[in-house]
């Protein structure tokens, strides 16, 4: 077994370029099996996966109906391009669309990026088809992260993931975020008057409203730090957009299916986006599978008749019928066995017991979340709110993962901010399963106390 790994690994090391972190062999797990919310790796260690691979396993590993799914699609139809149409698309627009309340038309791409880069590209041809050219511009907010192509880059707002790629495509405006760690919420000011909401009706007005298309966000900031708004802000920004003439895109690429103990995360908030993007858990990423609603009245434009009045974009894999099929059966398995529910009930308890425990100790500063989307923002000094040294931090991941415990960290915003912990597990994760991922997550903070002294 060890020999079969090792040879392994010596092939990745020759032939496998990984996305993002650099090359640790000793750190690097070959990945050969998984089970509910277990990994097993090539040397039948196994581990609590807390980051459900990418953020995306919702109903946890190893689900035999998703395979025949897949398996009985790709004998009847393996593949046809949406420029015809086959039923496991149909059905499954007609799903989300049902989902949604009943306003969208569905766009299906392969990854949270496309479906993010098509909204973008929608937005601003819609404008051209109404007769307003001058909109272009999408607002977005710094820590937010949106996507790897060259559009959906610039609209995140992590400059260590953009600098090396510049110059990213244009028209891109960001504005600060809520952080309700480090600007607690004022409670009686008027949530139009808040400065996060502020900020971005002001961006707006100074940028011209006559040159700004959409504003696009994540309900919650996942990837760049588990950031909450206050409960008001989107409905807010919803205002802001629908006073402005803006449309309002909402990136449920990790929100959705479920992660925040909702279908999608801005259900949380009272709001009903113009365009809503999602990826991930839509398969619970058993196939590649991404989609961008569209409300009725937006899509309406795209169908004049006029020559190029239709969305000029296409996909080849986009809808591919076995990851409709899929997508379809894993929204049965969310709503029968009630994983929404459960993902809220089980965040709830998790973060109860995560402030409880670990609040008072030094090096904790903010523990937030929605569901199963926790952070665990870690610090230095908790008066000055210092975020904690990288190496302290990779220090507590590193501990848990010895322990049989994956678990993330905030990607990259600017040097210094890498100081959240993140817990995103499969949203079936057991009573059982929980007391092993608080009790490692617990000791390896507490073991900080030692090391930093
Ligand atoms: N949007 C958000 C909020 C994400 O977190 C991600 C990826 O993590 C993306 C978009 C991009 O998705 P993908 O990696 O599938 O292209």
């Amino acid at each position: 077994m060890a020999e079969h790994h090792d040879d392994l690994l010596e092939k990745d090391r020759e032939y496998v370029w990984h996305s993002m972190k650099p090359y640790h062999p000793e750190r690097t797990i070959i990945v050969k099996r998984a089970e509910g919310v277990w990994i097993t790796d090539s040397k039948n260690r196994k581990y609590l996966d807390a980051m459900s691979g990418l953020w995306c396993v919702n109903i946890g590993y190893g689900r035999k109906e998703l395979a025949e799914v897949a398996k009985k699609q790709m004998e009847e139809l393996a593949y046809f391009p949406l420029t015809q149409s086959h039923s496991p698309a149909i059905e499954l627009a007609e799903k989300l669309n049902n989902m949604l309340d009943g306003q969208y038309v569905i766009f299906f791409s392969n990854s949270g990026s496309e479906a993010n880069e098509t909204a973008i590209k929608i937005a601003r041809q819609y404008y051209h088809q109404i007769g307003q050219s001058t909109r272009y511009k999408i607002l977005s907010r710094y820590r937010s992260y949106h996507g790897n192509t060259l559009a959906t880059l610039a609209a995140t707002g992590q400059a260590e993931r953009k600098y090396k790629f510049e110059p990213l495509a244009t028209g891109f405006i960001h504005v600060m975020p809520p952080d309700l760690y480090r600007h607690p919420l004022q409670e009686t000011i008027n949530p139009r008057e808040r400065r996060e909401t502020k900020a971005i009706e002001e961006a707006i007005t100074w940028e011209m409203k006559e040159t700004v298309a959409a504003v696009i966000m994540e309900p919650i900031i996942s990837g760049g730090g588990i950031l909450l708004p206050p409960e008001d802000y989107l409905k807010a920004v919803e205002e802001i957009c629908r006073e402005n003439g803006v449309l309002l895109i909402l990136d449920e690429v990790i929100c959705g299916f479920g992660r925040t103990g909702k279908p999608f995360g801005f259900m949380n908030y009272g709001i009903q986006p113009d365009i809503i993007t999602m990826a991930k858990g839509i398969t619970s990423g058993y196939l590649p599978l991404a989609a961008t609603a569209v409300k009725k009245e937006i899509y309406d434009q795209f169908k004049g008749g006029e020559l190029y009045d239709y969305f000029r974009h296409i996909t080849t894999f986009g809808g591919h019928p076995a990851s409709c099929a899929v997508a379809l059966e894993n929204l049965n398995i969310l709503e029968q066995e009630k994983l929404y529910q459960r993902s809220h009930k089980s965040g709830k308890q998790i973060l109860q017991i995560l402030k409880q425990r670990l609040l008072h100790t030094p090096y904790v500063g903010h523990i937030r979340g929605k569901g199963l989307l926790i952070g665990i923002e870690l610090v230095s000094d908790k008066k000055l709110k210092t975020p904690l040294d990288v190496p302290y931090v990779n220090e507590v991941i590193s501990y848990c993962f010895e322990k049989g415990l994956i678990i993330g960290k905030n990607g990259a915003t600017v040097a210094g901010f890498n100081n959240v912990l993140t817990l995103a597990p499969p949203l079936t994760i057991s009573e059982q399963e929980i007391q092993f991922l608080l009790e490692i997550l617990v000791q390896s903070i507490d073991r900080l106390e030692n090391l930093i002294k």
